[in-house]
C-alpha cells in the first residue's frame, strides 16, 4: 500500500491532483464540504462563473496527468480564436489571438468538475462529501486533519495520514492551519470590483454562419469596454452565453437601488447586448443576482519542511479572472509539482520545498499579469481600436 494522502477540496484542482498522486501510487482520499454537486438535489450554488476559458496551460496539465482525460475534455471545448469588440454603435471588431490560430475555450465549470469526479470514481479514488476541514495537525510522522460533518451539529471525524494537499480554495482553510505551522508570508487584496452573471439566450432558429443556435459569434471572447466598466460573454455549448457584468462597487450599489436607473444604464452602454439578453430579464438579473468580490491571495512558502503539507490551486495563488488563468495555473501547479516528485523519485521533502522555492516568482508574475489585463480588457482594447481606425481614416 503506498502512502496516504489527504486532498481537502474536490474542486478542479483538487480533482487533478487526486489523479495525479493516485497514479504515481499513492492512497488517496478527497474531502469536500459539498455535498455532491453531480446530484441534483444537492448542486452547487456557489457563485462562480458558469463557464471558465481553459487554455494551453491547463490543457497542457492536464495531458500530463492523463491524456485521455485532456482529449475527453477537448471535446466539449468551444475554441476561441480571439476577442471581440463591440463598441457603443454596436460596431464588432475581431482580434485574433495569434497568427496560427492560437485559442483559448470555452468550458463548463460544472460540467468539467463532475466529469473529473467521474474520473475519480473511475480510478476508484475515494471521494468523502459533507466533510469540511477544521483543524489540522501536522506532526513528524503522521498528520490528522479534523473534519466536521456537515449538517450534523458538532459531530467531527478524525482522519489520519502521511501528508495533506491543500486544494480547499481562495479562503483555505489548510492554508490557515499550515500558518500555525510554519513562518507562511501572506497576503490578501480585495480589488474595487465587483461582478455580475448575466445571460444572453440561445436563438430559437440555427444560425447557418455561427454553425449553431448562436446569436454572436461563438469562436470569440466577447468583450463591451467601457473603461472602468465592462461586458464579456463566452459560448456554451447549447448556443447560450454567459455574460459577466465587471465594475466598481459604487457604480453597481448606486444602480441596483432603482430598476430605472439600471435600465438606462444597460440600455445606455451595452444597446446591442440588451437587444440579445432582454432588457427586462437583463435588469432583473443585474438587480437580484448575487454579486461577487475579487481578490488576489498570495503567500510563500507553499509548503510544510518534512513533506507534511502543501497547498496548490487557489488555495495559494488566489487572482482576480481578466487574465482566465486562476484554474489553468491551478492545473500547472499539479504538473509542475508531479514533476518535481518524479524527479526527486518520491522524495516529498526535498519536491515540496524545491516548489515553493521555484514556483514562486511565476505565481506573484501571474498574480500581477492578471491585475493588469483588467485594464488592458476594459479600456486598451478600445484604444487599439480606436488608433487603427484612426490610422485607416488618415490614409
Ligand atoms: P475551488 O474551485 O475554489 O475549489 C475548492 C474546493 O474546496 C471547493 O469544492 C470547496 O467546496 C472545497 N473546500 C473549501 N474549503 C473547504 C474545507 N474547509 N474543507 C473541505 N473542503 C473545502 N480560471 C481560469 O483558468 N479561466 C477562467 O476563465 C476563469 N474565469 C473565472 C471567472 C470568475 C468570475 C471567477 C471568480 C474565477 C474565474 N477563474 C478562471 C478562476 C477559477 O475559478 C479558479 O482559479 C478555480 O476555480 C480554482 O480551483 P480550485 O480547485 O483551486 O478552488
Amino acid at each position: 500500500m503506498g502512502e496516504q494522502v489527504i486532498i481537502v477540496g474536490a474542486g478542479l484542482v483538487g480533482c487533478l491532483a487526486a489523479l495525479a498522486f493516485h497514479k504515481r501510487g499513492y492512497e488517496v482520499n478527497v474531502y469536500d464540504y459539498r455535498f455532491d454537486p453531480r446530484d441534483e438535489s444537492t448542486q452547487d450554488k456557489n457563485l462562480r462563473s458558469i463557464n471558465l476559458a481553459i487554455s494551453a496551460r491547463g490543457i497542457e496539465s492536464l495531458k500530463f496527468v492523463d491524456e485521455h482525460i485532456a482529449q475527453r475534455v477537448l471535446r466539449d471545448v468551444i475554441p476561441m480564436k480571439g476577442r471581440m469588440i463591440h463598441d457603443l454603435r454596436g460596431e464588432q471588431e475581431s482580434q485574433v489571438y495569434g497568427l496560427f490560430g492560437e485559442c483559448i475555450n470555452s468550458i463548463d465549470r460544472a460540467v468539467l468538475n463532475n466529469f473529473l469526479l467521474d474520473e475519480l470514481d473511475r480510478y476508484g479514488i475515494d471521494i468523502h462529501f459533507g466533510y469540511k476541514l477544521v483543524r489540522a495537525k501536522f506532526n513528524d510522522k503522521r498528520q490528522t486533519c479534523i473534519f466536521s460533518k456537515m449538517g450534523q451539529d458538532g459531530v467531527t471525524e478524525t482522519v489520519e495520514c502521511d501528508f495533506v494537499v491543500g486544494c480547499d480554495g481562495a479562503f483555505s482553510s489548510t492554508r490557515y492551519q499550515m500558518q500555525r505551522a510554519v513562518r507562511m508570508d501572506y497576503s490578501q487584496e480585495y480589488i474595487d470590483c465587483c461582478y455580475i452573471e448575466l445571460y444572453i439566450p440561445r436563438t430559437k432558429q440555427y444560425i447557418k454562419k455561427f454553425n449553431g443556435n448562436f446569436a454572436i459569434a461563438p469562436d470569440h471572447l466577447h468583450i463591451w469596454p467601457r473603461h472602468n466598466f465592462m461586458l464579456i460573454a463566452l459560448a456554451n455549448g447549447d448556443g447560450s452565453f454567459t455574460s459577466t457584468f465587471f465594475g466598481p462597487w459604487s457604480l453597481v450599489e448606486s444602480l441596483t437601488k432603482s430598476r430605472d436607473k439600471t435600465r438606462k444604464f444597460l440600455l445606455q452602454n451595452f444597446p446591442d447586448a440588451m437587444a440579445l439578453m432582454g432588457i427586462d430579464d437583463a435588469v432583473h438579473k443585474f438587480i437580484t443576482y448575487p454579486k461577487g468580490a475579487l481578490m488576489c491571495v498570495e503567500c510563500n512558502p507553499y509548503h510544510i519542511n518534512g513533506g507534511k503539507a502543501i497547498i496548490l490551486g487557489d488555495a495559494a495563488h488566489s487572482m482576480v479572472p481578466f487574465y482566465g488563468q486562476g484554474m489553468n495555473c491551478g492545473f500547472e501547479d499539479v504538473r509542475v509539482l508531479m514533476k518535481l516528485l518524479d524527479q526527486s523519485m518520491g522524495d516529498r521533502s526535498v519536491a515540496f520545498k524545491r516548489y515553493s522555492e521555484t514556483r514562486h516568482k511565476d505565481l506573484a508574475a501571474i498574480i500581477e499579469l492578471a491585475k493588469n489585463n483588467y485594464k488592458e480588457m476594459s479600456h486598451d482594447v478600445t484604444s487599439t481600436v480606436f488608433l487603427i481606425k484612426k490610422q485607416l481614416d488618415s490614409v
